[in-house]
């Protein structure tokens, strides 16, 4: 009963899945752990994977960024905009695959928002979209 149990629940639980940045390859855990390796950082420990394309793990990861100043939780301030490639899933049940992640870092205050997209070009829309909206504001404040 009790192995039975371990093995409905082991099965509940999806395989991580890794992606690699550049070439969208995806990788199983196993598959990530048989890459070749180089250091992440020459002075420290650790070691990242690299793709079969040449590209690093975690260090060469796509990524946009932007920043605006403008009002954000009724305070002017700077605001950090960034949408990057997750590169592990982060959708951990069935579904679409989640891979790219967009950010706001208000430099002044404090912000929750977070979008969660499964492809680059719907990453992209929204960082765009966001990115407007903040700029609009900003112009605003401008015309006062
Ligand atoms: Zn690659």
């Amino acid at each position: 009963m009790a192995a039975r149990l371990a093995q409905k629940q082991k099965s509940s639980i999806p395989p991580s899945l890794w992606q690699c940045s550049h070439c969208e390859r995806v990788y199983s855990n196993d598959a990530m752990r048989k890459l070749p390796a180089v250091k992440a950082v020459e002075w420290q420990y650790g070691y990242v994977p690299v793709c079969k394309c040449g590209k690093r793990f975690y260090l060469d990861k796509w990524h946009l960024h932007d920043s605006a100043r403008t009002y954000f939780g009724g305070v002017l301030q700077n605001v950090e905009l960034n949408t990057v490639h997750l590169e592990l899933n982060h959708h951990f049940s069935a579904g679409p695959h989640i891979w790219y992640e967009t950010m706001l870092f208000p430099s002044r205050t404090y912000s929750d928002f977070r979008q969660r997209h499964s492809t680059r070009a719907e990453a992209v829309v929204e960082h765009q979209r966001i990115l407007a909206i903040l700029r609009r504001e900003l112009l605003g404040v401008d015309l006062l």
